[in-house]
């Protein structure tokens, strides 16, 4: 299947992406591999929108699909494996082959395990995708930023026990007042963590306060201590990334270039200049 724009990822980078450029007259298919929406589904709390009343995570998701239905947008739920450049991009899903003549990477972020949790990796990784599905547990979040402190507060509504264990604060006063209110939820540091292990189906956090050493035991450990740019595990794209030639056919757009600027308002700003740019290629004929 040919396509002019090739966007990966419909989180709120790629779904505006293919939205503005519909604006403009230009045809363009996004992948996603889960769900549209992409990360900003695990908010509790959207409050930094203009004209937006608070809305959460999941709400913002369906206006995001919504917005994307309307415009009659083409998303195809598949995951990219991996692309190709050979006068068009090649893009290979496990089911397909398309063809574009621009790429557009908006394939976000992935969460940073700190080294002392690398053991069970992959547990935590699983927690984070089954969040939703987190109830009546005793949860323990290493992290002192927006996101530890926002995830504290979405799963307290979901009547688990929440433990968060942070080095430094690093968030929001508005999000450390609403987890100062919440009976659910226990604040530990300035702590250092340690170990983590893994015991009779349980996990150990064992952590230093005050030169004492502590240890607590959860369910299940999310951690937010950060994220980074994640290049959608896809064959080849080091290569594309790297193609000086490729400069007005290769866009990264959102989270996954946006370093500590990362908020879904910056993503979608990048979407608009970046079909702003495609439109001045192809019209102004520099492409
Ligand atoms: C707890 C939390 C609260 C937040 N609160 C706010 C807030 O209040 N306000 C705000 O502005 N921002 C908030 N953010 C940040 C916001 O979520 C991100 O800035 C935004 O989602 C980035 O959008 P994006 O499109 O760049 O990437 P993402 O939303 O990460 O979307 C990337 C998409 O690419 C898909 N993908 C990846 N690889 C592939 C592949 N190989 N093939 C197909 N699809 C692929 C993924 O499945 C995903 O859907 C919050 C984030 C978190 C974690």
């Amino acid at each position: 299947m040919n396509t002019k724009v090739a966007i990966i990822g419909a989180g709120p980078g790629g779904v505006f992406c293919s939205i503005y450029l519909k604006r403009f007259g230009i045809d363009s298919i996004v992948f996603e591999k889960k769900e549209i929406g992409g990360l900003i589904r695990y908010a509790n709390l959207i409050e930094n929108f203009p004209f937006l009343k608070p809305i959460s995570g999941p709400n913002f998701c369906d206006m995001i699909k919504k917005e994307a239905e309307s415009n009659k947008i083409r998303v195809i739920f598949e995951t990219v494996k991996k692309i190709n450049f050979k006068n068009k991009f090649v893009i290979t899903t496990g089911k397909n082959e398309y063809f574009s003549d621009y790429l557009i990477l908006a394939t976000g972020t992935e969460p940073v395990i700190i080294k002392e949790a690398k053991n069970i990796k992959k547990d935590m990784l699983s927690f984070w995708e089954n969040f939703f599905y987190i109830k009546n547990k005793e949860v323990g979040i290493i992290g002192g930023g927006d996101v530890a402190f926002d995830n504290a507060v979405n799963l307290s509504k979901r009547k688990n026990k929440v433990t968060i264990i942070y080095r430094g604060l690093r968030c929001l006063n508005i999000l450390k007042e609403r987890c100062a209110k919440d009976k659910n939820i226990n604040l530990i540091g300035p702590a250092e963590i340690k170990k983590i292990i893994k015991k009779n189906g349980k996990y150990e956090i064992i952590f230093k306060q005050k030169n004492e050493e502590k240890k607590y035991s959860f369910d299940c450990v999310i951690s937010a201590c950060g994220r980074k740019e994640y290049y959608g595990g896809i064959k080849n794209i080091d290569k594309i990334i790297s193609y000086r030639n490729l400069k007005e056919k290769f866009f990264l757009c959102g989270d996954v270039k946006n370093g500590r600027f990362r908020q879904a308002i910056n993503s979608i700003s990048d979407a608009m200049k970046i079909a702003m740019k495609i439109k001045e290629l192809e019209y102004e004929g520099k492409s």
